[in-house]
Order: structure tokens, then C-alpha cells, then sequence
């Protein structure tokens, strides 16, 4: 290899090393040393959704119940539920997020599309994973897990509305998710020692570190649970998928930009429904970024200021989610069944 080669490469090797220290979410040494460019890319296969119910009920549990990392509690400014952050200096940032959610119905997909984008364009997010998506998609949360650009949060197991979950329900949910972050992180560790890389595993955090409300659903008692379970609870002021029936790409990112504020947390999905998500987010940071914002993880979002809470979870109005109490079975683990619906 020549010289200059060489040297360029180092240089990369250390800007990718202290990147992945700043941002403390993974390592590009690690994510580039256990997949590859064709293996991080993806196929059309990581997209299917299953049918609900074309499956047996699955509500097994992981293969460890309890995380063996606790956190310490929420400090008190971020014990309600997070909508946005007004930045201290007044900063263009944003924070896109994008729910990864799977109920005990079905397998959801994994929208590779959209992080390939996010990739390509270096534009940072945060992924909220259900517990049970985490292990029916181990690889592809490996590589968010391993993505200094992503941060991993936590979205309940199978999906359970907290408004309606139990106490011991609601407390599975969380700790279930964080045990299997866990088990696939163990995982990564055994793979990156294989390579030689275990000194990186330090810059990919031992449990997730915020949680996102199923529905955007929670009861007073709630805030306690995620509380004491060191999870500030992360809403969203802006919703990135509004259809006005057109299905129009470009229209729901216009709907979008038009509320975005500094400190504004979107609302998004990347597990292939809705299904139009992967044609939405190239125009929507195409339009953010000519406006002046600067992407951020929902964590450093965060430390750039003071958050904007409510007591009771929404998605643009207070109380527009109420419907999800009944809409789904099981305190909102499961879809309703196909007999149910009105057309078959
Ligand atoms: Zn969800």
C-alpha cells in the first residue's frame, strides 16, 4: 500500500475514533470491522411485515428477564413526558426518531431504505426498538446498536399501552427490552473480541438510555415507573407521516417542515409501515438541511437545553390517542383479530 494511502487511512481510522468517542453511541471501526458494505445495505427481504395473527400469539419472554445494568433515576426536569427542547443558544437543531415497533401479533420489517439514507448522508437519529423486534431482527439491531450515527432507545416489548398495562406488566415491558439490548450486545462484544476490536465495544452504551410511549399513551403512573427506571420518556412536537390521502411524499414533508421548530423532536417510523416512510425522509432532511437544521440524537438534544414537557402523551392534540385504550388487544400487544375487521 503506498505511503499516502496508508496515511489517509489512519487519519480516517482516528477521525472515525474520536467521532465514536464525542458521540458515544457506537464505533465505525466496530460497524465497518463485523459487516459489510452489501451486509449493512440490506435486502428487500428485511422489509416484509408478517400478517397479523398469521402466527401463533407470541408473548414468550427473552432469554434473560431482568438487565444486569441499572440507571440511576431521571433527574427531576426530565421526569414528565418529553415533547421538544427549547435549545439554550437558540440552535437549528432537530431530532428525527424513528419507532421500530413489534407486537406479539406479527414480525414487523426493518425499512433499510431509510437508514441507508441516513448513512449515506451522515444525518444522526434515533431508533426506538421494541424488545421483541430487537430479537426477531438481531443483525439489524447490531448494526444500529454498533452506529456511532444511531442512538438505540427503548419502546416496550410487544408494544403495551401504558396507559392500560398493570403495574407488573408495564415494568416487563421496559426491562424485558433492556435485558435483550443486553443479550444482543453480549453478542456484538463476542464478535468484535473475534476481530480483534474489543476495545470499541466502550463507546457502545450497555443499556438504552431513553424510552418512547407505545402509542403515545401513559398514565400518571408511568412517569413514576420510567422514572425510577432511569428512562426519560421521549415524545415528539412533530409528526414526519401525515397522509391527507394523497399518499403525497412530498406533501407529508412539507406538513412536516411547516411546524418544525428549533429543538423539535419528529415523529417517524423505520419498520415498514406506514409504508411510504422511506420516500418521505430524503425530501423531508433534504428541506430541513435548506433550512438551516442540524440533525441530533434525541440525547444531545437534550444536554443542548430545556425540555418541554406534558403530563399525558399525545400525538398533535391532547387526548387524540385515547382510541388506542381499546383499539388493540391484549393492553395494546395485539392487533385486532381478522374476523374483526369490517372488510376482509
Ligand atoms: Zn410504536
Amino acid at each position: 500500500m503506498p505511503t499516502l494511502t496508508r496515511l489517509a487511512l489512519a487519519v480516517l481510522v482516528l477521525l472515525a475514533a474520536s467521532t465514536a468517542h464525542a458521540a458515544s453511541n457506537g464505533s465505525e471501526t466496530l460497524l465497518r470491522g463485523l459487516w459489510t458494505e452489501a451486509q449493512l445495505a440490506g435486502t428487500p427481504a428485511d422489509r416484509v411485515v408478517t400478517k397479523p395473527w398469521a402466527q401463533p400469539l407470541d408473548n414468550s419472554p427473552p432469554a434473560r428477564l431482568t438487565p444486569e445494568t441499572t440507571l440511576p433515576p431521571v433527574p427531576a426536569d426530565l421526569r414528565e413526558v418529553i415533547r421538544r427542547v427549547n435549545p439554550a443558544k437558540g440552535e437549528r437543531l432537530v431530532a428525527l426518531t424513528f419507532d421500530l415497533c413489534e407486537r406479539a401479533t406479527n414480525v414487523a420489517g426493518y425499512q433499510n431504505e431509510i437508514v441507508n439514507h441516513l448513512r449515506a448522508q451522515h444525518i444522526p437519529a434515533t431508533f426506538f426498538a421494541g424488545g421483541k423486534w430487537m430479537r426477531s431482527h438481531p443483525e439489524k439491531a447490531m448494526q444500529l446498536m454498533a452506529d456511532p450515527l444511531f442512538e438505540v432507545g427503548n419502546h416496550a416489548w410487544t408494544h403495551a399501552n401504558m396507559a392500560v398495562a398493570d403495574d407488573a406488566e408495564a415494568r416487563r415491558q421496559v426491562l424485558w427490552t433492556q435485558a435483550q439490548y443486553e443479550l444482543l450486545r453480549a453478542e456484538l462484544a463476542r464478535r468484535a473480541a473475534a476481530k480483534g476490536l474489543s476495545a470499541e465495544m466502550a463507546a457502545v452504551p450497555p443499556v438504552p438510555r431513553l424510552f418512547r410511549l407505545p402509542y403515545g399513551r401513559n398514565a400518571e403512573r408511568t412517569l413514576d415507573l420510567l422514572a425510577g427506571l432511569g428512562l426519560p420518556i421521549i415524545q415528539w412536537d412533530v409528526l414526519g407521516e401525515w397522509n391527507d390521502g394523497s399518499g403525497s411524499p412530498q406533501k407529508s414533508a412539507e406538513y412536516a417542515v411547516k411546524r418544525v421548530r428549533p429543538g423539535s423532536i419528529i415523529l417517524l417510523h423505520a419498520n415498514a409501515v406506514p409504508k411510504n416512510t422511506q420516500l418521505v425522509v430524503p425530501i423531508l432532511t433534504r428541506m430541513l438541511a435548506a433550512g438551516g437544521y442540524h440533525f441530533v440524537t434525541v440525547s444531545e438534544l437534550l444536554r443542548a437545553g430545556t425540555p418541554e414537557t406534558v403530563r399525558s402523551g399525545y400525538f398533535a392534540k391532547p387526548g387524540d390517542n385515547v382510541q388506542y385504550d381499546t383499539l388493540f388487544l391484549g393492553g395494546g400487544t395485539q392487533h385486532p383479530r381478522p374476523t374483526d375487521a369490517k372488510h376482509p
